[in-house]
């Protein structure tokens, strides 16, 4: 176990730094990026890990601090992992639209049974730049891929993703209840647990 009172987030996301920050609790404050750069690294890995792992290294290089990163996205079984770490981009930019419309059309005349998927989220922590042990705190998601989208919550491919332990798809679900059982919650967990925070 290892004792933190700051951290820095690789993210400029505000949002994001909240809800992190909601989950981790008072103890340990995150501070972003953002204070000490406004340029965002070039994410050129080709799995959550390696990119969590080079969000994290940049983030602490750049500040001088312990630094957490997260990478995150929706990984469908039919499609071989697909979107994956490209989930943001899918649609070639065109927007969280344009990425779901794109996906169903993959998915078009595929059975239920093969429509298996999980949301990603990968912390990584790192205590330096150079560490070579970084903290990784992996959060599996499991669902399906509906034929339709449904819901109007979250962001992202939430009105596409049907959550078992619902019977709903997450973008019908409360944001305070997605964020019990999401990915990033079930990551967050983890990292509590590494970091002796509960
Ligand atoms: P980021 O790592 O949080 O920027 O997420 C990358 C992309 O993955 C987002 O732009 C979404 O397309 C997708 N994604 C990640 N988490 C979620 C989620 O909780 N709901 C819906 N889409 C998500």
């Amino acid at each position: 176990m290892i004792n933190f009172t700051q951290l820095v987030l690789a993210s400029h996301n505000a949002g994001k730094l909240k809800e992190l920050q909601a989950m981790l609790g008072e103890s340990v404050q995150l501070r972003s990026i953002g204070e000490f750069s406004s340029v965002e690294p070039e994410e050129t890995g080709l799995s959550f890990v390696e990119n969590a792992i080079l969000k994290a290294r940049n983030a602490a290089r750049i500040s001088g601090l312990p630094a957490l990163a997260d990478d995150s996205g929706l990984a469908v079984d039919f499609l071989g992992g697909a979107p994956g770490i490209y989930s943001a981009r899918y649609a070639d930019g065109k927007g969280d639209a344009a990425n779901n419309a794109k996906l169903l059309e993959a998915l078009k005349d595929v059975p239920e049974a093969e429509r298996g998927a999980q949301f990603v989220c990968v912390l990584a922590l790192v205590r330096h730049a150079d560490d070579p042990l970084p903290f990784l705190c992996e959060g599996l998601w499991h669902g399906r891929i509906l034929p339709a989208a449904s819901g109007e919550h979250g962001f992202g491919y939430d009105p596409l993703f049907w959550v078992p332990e619902r019977d709903c798809s997450s973008a019908e679900l409360s944001p305070s209840d997605k964020n019990l059982i999401s990915h990033r919650a079930r990551a967050m967990d983890l990292l509590r647990q590494r970091l002796g925070l509960k």
